[in-house]
């Protein structure tokens, strides 16, 4: 739910950057090339810099990059980066894995897990070896806690001689993520840290004409249409890469901000992306899939949901004309609707919900690989 009267604060955020050096002479001050996906807050923090620092050394006056924004780096900072081990042998470049992924055997089940996470990222677990297909593995850190579905216990997923599992991190969480995979009677436990996106509340004063779609009586509705739709879990139905909802490159990224609708109220977090767009842009499947919901609703307007399978749903808010039904199965790319402003929305945008089990994760993880 974008308001595009608002400046998304906070830009993209993915997972992985580079810190080169500015030239080859000793005592070079170090940069760092903006990717696509960059927070300023997980640049600093993976180095062990305070933001505020990091601004105030790039003479910022906001926390927005762009990609291919050079940003300099203290000289110190090398020292702080924990340096990803060499590998002794040349790896493709094709099977390198987002992060340095920690290993783990069980049972002669080979586990890779990512070495860290930040709130509201989707990720997978790799396992491999004769048994693999047998393993069961679930996320018991989400037990218990106020997420949707917690108990997850998973058969992993078939692909290319690996079996790999799709996890999330839930926005406002930043204890450990803990794993555990079963086979037979062994269990392997391991955890993954979690850092913060640290993104200031956003109170937000909107016009009593939006902030009255929260009270409408068709809420109810909405919200049980769409839970239903988290629930799902059907088999992947996905096996390319995703691909971006819009064709346009312009990204307006305010993922995991946290915001107030209403004066007092609740502080809801940013589930989705925004892509600021005309009205009567195509939008575009991300992937294959299956439609479960085409509709217009008080908040989210006029959405549709593709269940991709796996646990995994994405939904496409705010559009002015929705042009596919319910049941239809759609390939990725396939135009399922038009940009609009409908539901609570200040202005012409799509706004991106990927959902793992019922959460938002970052879409950006996404675009362009096969997995986050
Ligand atoms: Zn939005």
């Amino acid at each position: 739910m974008r308001l595009s009267l608002l400046a998304s604060v906070l830009t993209l955020s993915l997972a992985l950057g580079v810190a080169v050096p500015a030239g080859a002479q000793s005592g070079a001050a170090l940069v760092y090339t903006v990717r696509a996906g960059d927070t300023l807050y997980r640049i600093a923090t993976e180095r062990g810099l305070n933001p505020a620092d990091l601004l105030r050394l790039n003479n910022l006056t906001s926390p927005d990059l762009s990609v291919g924004q050079v940003l300099r780096l203290p000289s110190g900072a090398a020292a702080t980066t924990p340096a990803p081990t060499k590998p002794a042998v040349t790896k493709p470049a094709t099977a390198a894995p987002a992060n340095p992924a920690p290993v783990n055997v069980v049972s002669g089940v080979t586990v890779r897990a990512p070495a860290r996470l930040t709130m509201g990222d989707a990720f997978v677990l790799r396992l491999s070896g004769q048994d693999a297909g047998n393993a069961v593995v679930s996320f018991p850190s989400e037990t218990g806690e106020d997420v949707r579905k917690p108990a997850e216990v998973l058969t992993p997923i078939g692909a290319a001689g690996e079996y790999v599992v799709l996890g999330r991190v839930v926005l406002g969480k930043t204890t450990p993520l803990v794993y555990t995979v079963r086979v037979g009677q062994d269990v392997l436990k391991g955890s993954v840290p979690v850092s913060a996106l640290d993104q200031p509340i956003q109170h937000l004063t909107l016009a009593k004409t939006l902030t009255d779609r929260l009270k409408a009586p068709e809420r109810p509705a909405e919200e049980k249409v769409v839970e239903a739709a988290y629930a799902l879990r059907t088999p992947q139905a996905w096996s390319r890469p995703f691909s971006p909802p819009l064709d346009s490159r312009s990204v307006s990224s305010s993922f995991g901000q946290p915001r107030t609708y209403l004066a007092g109220g609740p502080v809801a977090y940013h589930y989705g992306m925004d892509f600021p767009a005309k009205i009567g842009t195509p939008v575009r499947a991300v992937n294959d899939g299956r439609v479960v919901i085409a509709a217009t609703y008080p908040v989210r307007g006029g959405l549709v949901a593709i269940d991709h399978g796996a646990g995994l749903l994405s939904l496409y808010f705010h559009q002015s004309k929705l042009l596919v039904k319910v049941g239809q199965v759609v390939r990725r790319g396939d135009v399922i609707g038009q940009v609009g402003t409908t539901g609570l929305s200040a202005g012409p945008h799509l706004h991106l919900e990927m959902r793992v089990r019922g959460e938002g994760t970052l879409p950006t993880l996404y675009f362009n690989r096969l997995w986050p």
